[in-house]
């Protein structure tokens, strides 16, 4: 019976980052179910990965603050791009805050795929289910059974079964009494109520809109969609909403009371948007088009509410179309230095999997890539 210094489950983003900083001297396999390693990373960003933010902090993670405070304090934005400039990858920043790859994804994937190629992969293999005895993990799959002194969970969130996702990690979790938070869909459209129906009637139209949720302001665009809303402003407000209402700003930028005031023109004309769109805002907020110097004061109260619609979504898209699973394994199991279990020695959480779910904007691959490397410096 071979048994191995370290497994690591998933051949993603945390995963191969993980193996990437183990050292050659020990043991390492990677396994997963995929056919290649690294599916998100590659299509990520739209082939060109987001990998993280000019500004990297605290609160652009839903989840135990001093988790993610302790974890980016040991590999930071700054240890991620430093890394990736030391391997040759070159990075360009977008709308000022997202650092991209330049060509495309297969450049980090390449980087990840060098740093491993002193480990064993096995591809194509399903986990099943992973025990303990005497110290020893006994690792089942599909086809085989793997044993090894250490085993790293990396197997992700539920989003996008085609890309291998799948829930394992979780189940792994529980065999062991550990807690978790079931993943449920993040960063993703979401659905509208009867009242909101006209949203879907301007499928394909976009506007730049501030959004208030939660405890949240986001300033963003949103896409109307067939479904519902989406676009980068609804996505990083799912992350925040879990029931009830939210609001929207549609003018962010202009005082509609004060561009109306006096005005011969229609309101429709004057509100600085698509007039498909003007149309149904007048329509949402039970105003009449008209004259915009015949508007009464009941009408300019309801003009107003563009500067703050509130409503309260249906649902969200569900996991077919999330960028991520929010839930994971809850931090209080977890030893914030080496993100080892608190219980079971030798079984380790990195990624995904972890209670933790960033904004959009690159927040995911960083903590992804953060976790991965303080778990690989903790094993022994
Ligand atoms: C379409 C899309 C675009 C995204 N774009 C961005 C972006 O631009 N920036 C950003 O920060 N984040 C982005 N994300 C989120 C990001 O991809 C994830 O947060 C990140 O990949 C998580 O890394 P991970 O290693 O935890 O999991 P993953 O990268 O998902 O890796 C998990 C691995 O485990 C394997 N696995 C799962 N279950 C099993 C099993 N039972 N048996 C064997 N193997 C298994 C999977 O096949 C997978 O390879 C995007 C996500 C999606 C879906």
């Amino acid at each position: 019976m071979k048994i191995l210094d370290v497994i690591i489950l998933g051949a993603g983003a945390s995963g191969l980052m993980c193996a990437s900083n183990i050292s050659k001297k020990k043991s390492v396999l990677i396994i997963d179910k995929n056919e290649k390693i690294a599916k998100k990373l590659k299509v990520s960003g739209g082939g060109k990965c987001n990998i993280t933010n000019v500004s990297v902090e605290t609160n652009n993670f839903d989840g135990d603050s001093e988790l993610v405070t302790s974890v980016l304090k040991r590999f930071s934005k700054d240890d991620l791009v430093d890394f990736l400039d030391r391997n040759r990858v070159t990075l360009e920043i977008r709308k000022g805050r997202y650092y991209f790859c330049q060509q495309s994804s297969d450049e980090i994937i390449d980087v990840l795929k060098n740093a491993t190629k002193k480990h064993e992969f096995t591809l194509n293999e399903e986990i099943i289910a992973l025990s303990k005895e005497d110290d020893i993990f006994t690792l089942k799959t599909k086809t085989s059974l793997f044993y090894a002194k250490n085993i790293v969970v990396a197997t992700g969130g539920k989003s996008f079964v085609n890309l291998g996702a799948s829930d394992i990690g979780l189940t792994i979790a529980k065999s062991f009494d550990i807690e978790v938070k079931e993943f449920t869909p993040a960063l993703v459209g979401l659905t509208v109520q009867k009242e909101q129906f006209w949203m879907k009637e301007l499928s394909g139209l976009s506007c730049y809109v501030k959004i208030k949720v939660a405890d949240r302001v986001i300033n963003e665009e949103m896409l109307f969609a067939h479904k519902g809303i989406s676009g980068p402003a609804i996505l990083s407000a799912s992350l925040y909403w879990k029931k009830g209402n939210m609001s929207i700003n549609f003018l962010p930028n202009v005082n509609i009371l004060e561009l109306a005031e006096g005005s011969k023109k229609l309101v429709s004309s004057v509100i600085p948007l698509p007039k498909r769109l003007s149309k149904e805002l007048l329509k949402a907020v039970d105003l009449i088009d008209k004259e915009c110097k015949k508007l009464s004061s009941e009408d300019k109260k309801k003009l107003s509410q563009l500067h703050s619609y509130s409503f309260a979504p249906a649902g969200n898209f569900g996991f077919t179309k999330a960028e991520v699973s929010r839930g994971g394994v809850v931090s209080n199991e977890l030893d914030f230095n080496t993100l080892e279990s608190k219980n079971v020695k030798g079984l380790y959480f990195i990624g995904e999997v972890v209670d933790i779910t960033g904004e959009l904007g690159g927040y995911n691959f960083q903590w992804a890539f953060s976790s991965a490397y303080i778990c690989s410096k903790a094993i022994k």
